[in-house]
C-alpha cells in the first residue's frame, strides 16, 4: 500500500508471478519473490497452468509468499480441466498451506485438450467454480474482468451482465485484463457503475519491455495497442536496452495517469522481473 501523491488516498499495489516450467527453476522464482517482498506489495498473485498443469507449483509458490515472504498470496485456479474431486484436493492443499485467497477463473482450452473435452467441462464458467469453492470452504474470492470486453463476449451488455452475475456469487475484488489505453479502463469503470458492480477493481498493467512481447499473450488478450505504444515498439525493435527503458516509462506513464484519476489498485503483470517491478514501484509511489 502506498499513498497516492495526487489525492492522498491509499493505493493497493500488487503483482503477478508465474510458476517456472522446469522444477530446477523454482529457486529463481523464490529469489524474485524475496526481491519483490522488499517493496511490501499488498498481495502477489500466482498463475495456474492451463487445465491445471503446474497446480502443485502454484500452491507451493503461494505458500512461499505467505509463510516465508509474509505477504498475502492470491492463488489462481481455473475451471478448465477441474473436477469436484480435484477441487477438493486443491482446496485442502491451499488450506494446509494457509492460502485462503483465490483468483477463480474459467481458463481457456489447454493445447492438449480437445474442443469436445473443453466443452464438456464440469464447471462451465468462473461463476460455477466460485459457487463450489464458496460451498466447500472459507476462501476470499477475486475474479477477472475485461476493460475491452472478454474476446468471446457477444457484446458489452452481455459481458457486463455476466460479470455482475459472477461478482454477485461472492467476489470481493476484480483484477482487470491488461490494457494499454487508460481511456478504455475509465470507460469500463463508468460502465461498472451502471451495472451496479461495486467491488474494488485492480488495474492490470503489463510493462512491454521486449519488442516481441506483443506476441501471443497480448494478442490473445484482445487488448488494443495505442499508436503511441506501437510507435515505441517500432522505434526500439533492434535496441533491447532502449525498448526495456521505453516500456518501463510507458507503464509508469500509465500508472501516473491512473493515480491522477484516483484509481485505488494497481496490479503489475511483472513477468517475474523484480528489477522492472522495483523501477515502476519506486517511480509511482514516491
Ligand atoms: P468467465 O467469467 O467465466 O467468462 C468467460 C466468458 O463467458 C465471457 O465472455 C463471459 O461473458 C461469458 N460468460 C460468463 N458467464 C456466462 C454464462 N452464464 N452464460 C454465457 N456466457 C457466460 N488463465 C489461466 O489459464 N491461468 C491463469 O492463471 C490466468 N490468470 C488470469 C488472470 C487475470 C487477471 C485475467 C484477466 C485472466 C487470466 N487468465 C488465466 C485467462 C482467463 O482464464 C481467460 O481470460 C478466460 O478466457 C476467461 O476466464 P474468466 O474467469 O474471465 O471467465
Amino acid at each position: 500500500m502506498f499513498k497516492n501523491k495526487y489525492t492522498g488516498e491509499d493505493v493497493i499495489f500488487s503483482c503477478e508471478v508465474f510458476p517456472p516450467k522446469r522444477n530446477d527453476d523454482m529457486y529463481d522464482i523464490f529469489r524474485t519473490l524475496d526481491e519483490i517482498t522488499d517493496l511490501k506489495p499488498d498481495f502477489i498473485s500466482v498463475t495456474y497452468g492451463a487445465g491445471g498443469s503446474n497446480s502443485k507449483k502454484t500452491a507451493t509458490i503461494a505458500s512461499y509468499i505467505k509463510n516465508i515472504c509474509e505477504v498475502q498470496p492470491l492463488a489462481h485456479m481455473t475451471a478448465a480441466g477441474m473436477t469436484e474431486e480435484k477441487l477438493d484436493e486443491l482446496l485442502s492443499e491451499l488450506k494446509r498451506k494457509q492460502v485462503d485467497q483465490i483468483l477463480a477463473l474459467r481458463g481457456d482450452k489447454p493445447r492438449d485438450m480437445s474442443e469436445e473435452e473443453f466443452e464438456a467441462r464440469h464447471y462451465k464458467f468462473a461463476s460455477d467454480l466460485i459457487d463450489d469453492i464458496k460451498k466447500k470452504g472459507d476462501f476470499k474470492i477475486t475474479a477477472a474482468c475485461y476493460p475491452e470486453i472478454h474476446p468471446e463476449s457477444v457484446n458489452l451488455d452481455d459481458d457486463l451482465k455476466f460479470l455482475k452475475y459472477k461478482v454477485d456469487r461472492g467476489v470481493e475484488s476484480l483484477i482487470s485484463q491488461m490494457f494499454f489505453d487508460n481511456e478504455k479502463f475509465y470507460d469500463f469503470l463508468d460502465n461498472l457503475k451502471k451495472y451496479d458492480v461495486t467491488c474494488p477493481v485492480h488495474a492490470g498493467i503489463m510493462p512491454i519491455t521486449r519488442a516481441n512481447q506483443l506476441g501471443t499473450s497480448v494478442s490473445l488478450s484482445g487488448s488494443s495497442v495505442p499508436q503511441k505504444l506501437s510507435n515505441l515498439i517500432a522505434k526500439y525493435a533492434d535496441d533491447p536496452a532502449g525498448m526495456r527503458q521505453a516500456g518501463i516509462e510507458y507503464a509508469i506513464w500509465q500508472c501516473e495517469d491512473l493515480l491522477r484519476h484516483n484509481v485505488k489498485g494497481i496490479h503489475l503483470y511483472c513477468m517475474n522481473k523484480s528489477d522492472i517491478t522495483k523501477e515502476i514501484y519506486e517511480a509511482i509511489s514516491g
